[in-house]
């Protein structure tokens, strides 16, 4: 777990391409379940692998284990990072809930 990590260093929203009328930003950080709760929690950041060797195409998954603030749900922000050079290249966000079931892409950025 990298303990120097909060929720800041999340975007605020990630991005869905809606093809010639552009991309609809959706909000990243609020409650994935029906309560509406847009205050969380970060529990804990785990990242497979841990490091970027700085080559390259290089791929890491990110588990982002949030909490709401207001159902106190847990659920875990997954995030696919590519990596080109050692440089985030992009990322694509999709959802876990606290039964391990993967709700779907979210969005990127
Ligand atoms: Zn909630």
């Amino acid at each position: 777990m990298d303990n120097e990590l909060t929720l800041d260093d999340l975007p605020d929203n990630v991005f869905v391409a809606l093809g010639r009328r552009g991309m609809e930003g959706i909000p990243l950080k609020e409650c994935t379940y029906a309560c509406d709760g847009k205050e969380l929690t970060l529990i804990s950041v785990k990242k497979e692998p841990p490091r970027i060797k700085g080559k390259s195409l290089e791929v890491v998954v990110e588990y982002w284990l949030v909490k709401c603030n207001k159902c106190h749900r847990q659920f875990t922000i997954r995030q696919r990072v590519r990596y080109v050079d050692g440089k985030r290249y992009d990322t694509m966000v999709s959802i876990i809930d606290d039964k391990g079931n993967d709700l779907g892409w979210l969005g990127s950025y």
